[in-house]
């Protein structure tokens, strides 16, 4: 088979092996089509060498912050990032799912006190790491679709 490449970026971020399906997701937790004056490339369905088939996302001249990370994590728990800087990978790093998040989901729950209008930031923990399980701390309650959730 011949061998998949993409096509190089000066300064950037690759955002690879992303579960199948899920680049259009990726984009939304890193804000394109808000304010994004760089050009971002999305490969949907590539081959994969590691599982199957992968989604990837390129973003030229920015890099991410660590809630982005951390986003991208709980809805594709596989991907890797690349940071590239004067076309060579700078930085290469797995995902790593932390044990617990803060303040970057909501609750699934209306009446969790957390979507109350009472000042608590949303803290859950991580049951299972792939796929993602994330159990609220203030009412127990699994979160049923995370990307929907993502603050
Ligand atoms: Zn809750």
């Amino acid at each position: 088979m011949k061998e998949f490449r993409v096509t190089p970026i000066r300064n950037g971020t690759v955002i690879d092996h992303i579960d199948c399906g899920m680049a259009l997701k990726v984009l939304r937790i890193i804000g394109v089509g808000q304010n994004v004056r760089s050009t971002v490339s999305i490969l949907m369905h590539v081959p994969s060498k590691k599982a199957g088939w992968k989604d990837v996302v390129k973003v030229e001249d920015r890099e991410l912050d660590p809630r982005e990370v951390d986003k991208i994590s709980l809805i594709s728990p596989k991907a890797t990032i690349n940071i590239i800087r004067d076309f060579n990978v700078a930085e290469k790093y797995k995902l790593d799912l932390p044990n617990v998040v803060r303040g970057i989901v909501r609750c699934g729950n209306p009446s969790c006190i957390t979507n109350l209008k009472e000042p608590v930031e949303p803290e859950f923990i991580i049951d299972n790491d792939d796929p993602p399980v994330l159990r609220c701390i203030y009412c127990d309650r699994i979160l049923d679709d995370i990307a929907e959730h993502l603050i």
